[in-house]
């Protein structure tokens, strides 16, 4: 046993689970494309447990990582030879009132969900799939449909609860150290770890519309999703390329329009103007949460294939919209990026940037910067298969780079220090001041990549 498991152990007592499972169980995550395995996982129920285990760390030098809904894609969560502090024990929700809702940041969002939707109310964005935790959507920022109306998941909090990498237990908002507020809210956990966040809510519809528009033409797509993202005719707006019969590929836009009552929208007017395929059109009504809960079912097939253990080299990409359409056209067309065509999901959506408001979450350049995500599984087995598709996400991350993208960061993709660097560009020295101010022993989240 080394010194520090020694005294992680003498410290923690029983409630350091030190057992195999356990530990295999923190060493990965969904990517399954790299391991790092902890001395003991914790599961606070407290901010003060949380706390005491970043007190005790801190001097130390001992690594910690949040867990929790286990989602990262390459190792973002793990703490090898450090602590992983498993948050799903903290998961109380509520109670719902006055359009707003206090919530632990180890509970998943469709547990969140499942609380408002009683009172009628949703959060306003929500993340596709809703399997991730709060604190781990948060510390990303969370992207979705409604992004372009009304801005990230983490632009919907109203007050935030944490405790420091200096185990400084504190609540920040916009009026109340707003400084420690913008240095959590798509921080990559790098200064704090959130105990619980006030989310504002909307009322939820009881049903949606939604139509999915099919194009052939990449470029009539892109300017019909920036015309629909600046009009905002649509609550909820996405996209996806897909494979068209022989080599090219589709595009089809996911538009989605709330509604009560039993008069649906008025899809002539919403549907005017646009260069979709009109024989091709897919329209259909949803109950709300049937729309909400969508990618359960995805997850439940893949579940039961087992390709939702396998690993996920997945890469999300943020491209400016002045070249988006060369990235999406030369990625698409890389032979190393083909098995696309036959599993896997690109989506390419319009984000608004005036809209995206937590000061950390990096953006291309320009008005309508567009998610053109990659989402892909490889075989289990063949970590030569793996780590190729690991390397063709650096090699796509540098040609969008080089053509003004950023990386959406809860990706599958090895950043070095000069990445980090470029990524966040003149805000890095004030992230670094935030992490050496809240986190001076450098031990939170250091999965991420990030060096100070
Ligand atoms: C199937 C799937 C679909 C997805 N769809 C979307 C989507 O539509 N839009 C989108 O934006 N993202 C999406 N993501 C990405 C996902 O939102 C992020 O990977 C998110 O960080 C996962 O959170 P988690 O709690 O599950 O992961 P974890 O691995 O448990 O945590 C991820 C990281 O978040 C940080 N973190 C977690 N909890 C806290 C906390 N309490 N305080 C501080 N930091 C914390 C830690 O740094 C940790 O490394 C998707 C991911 C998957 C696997």
């Amino acid at each position: 046993m080394t010194t520090q498991a020694h005294d992680l152990a003498a410290r923690f007592g029983p409630a350091l689970d030190t057992r195999w499972a356990s530990l295999d169980a923190s060493a990965q995550d969904f990517g399954h494309l790299v391991r790092a395995t902890p001395l003991g996982v914790l599961r606070p129920g407290s901010a003060a447990e949380i706390k005491d285990v970043l007190e005790f760390a801190g001097p130390r030098g001992i690594a910690v990582s949040v867990r929790g809904g286990g989602h990262s894609m390459y190792g973002q969560g793990q703490a090898g030879d450090g602590i992983v502090l498993d948050l799903r024990g903290m998961r109380r929700i509520g109670p719902v009132t006055d359009r707003q809702v206090t919530v632990q940041a180890g509970a998943l969002w469709r547990e969140v969900l499942a609380a408002t939707l009683p009172h009628g109310l949703t959060p306003p964005v929500l993340t596709d799939y809703l399997g991730a935790s709060v604190g781990g959507v948060l510390s990303a920022g969370g992207l979705g449909g409604a992004t372009h109306r009304h801005g990230l998941v983490a632009d919907q909090v109203l007050e935030l609860e944490v405790v420091t990498g200096a185990g400084d237990h504190r609540v920040c908002s916009p009026d109340r150290d707003p400084a420690l507020w913008g240095a959590v809210l798509a921080g990559l956990g790098q200064c704090a770890v959130i105990v619980a966040a006030t989310l504002r809510l909307a009322p939820a519809p009881d049903r949606v519309r939604r139509h999915c528009l099919y194009y052939t033409d990449l470029t009539r797509y892109l300017a019909d999703q920036r015309m629909l993202a600046e009009e905002q005719r649509f609550g909820h707006l996405e996209g996806q390329a897909r494979p068209a019969d022989g080599q090219g590929w589709q595009y089809m836009i996911e538009a989605v329009v709330p509604y009560d009552g039993p008069c649906p929208p008025d899809d002539g007017a919403l549907l005017a103007g646009l260069g979709h395929d009109p024989a091709a059109l897919e329209t259909e009504d949803l109950d709300y949460p049937q729309f909400a809960h969508r990618v359960d079912t995805d997850e439940e097939i893949l579940t039961a294939t087992g390709e939702w253990l396998h690993p996920h080299p997945w890469l999300n990409l943020l491209l400016p919209h002045d070249s988006a359409e060369s990235v999406v056209r030369a990625v698409l067309a890389d032979p190393a990026f083909q098995d696309l065509r036959d599993t896997g999901l690109v989506l390419l959506y319009p984000l608004l940037s005036a809209r995206l408001r937590a000061p950390l979450f990096t953006r291309p350049p320009g008005q309508v910067p567009y998610l053109f995500a990659l989402l892909r599984t490889a075989a289990p087995g063949s970590p030569e298969t793996a780590a190729a598709m690991v390397a063709a996400n650096r090699a796509a991350y540098e040609l969008a780079r080089s053509r003004g993208a950023v990386a959406y960061p809860v990706n599958a993709l090895p950043m070095s220090d000069a990445d980090w660097r470029d990524h966040y560009g003149s805000r890095w020295s004030a992230l670094a001041d935030a992490k050496r101010r809240h986190d001076p022993c450098l031990v939170l989240a250091r999965g991420h990549g990030l060096r100070f």
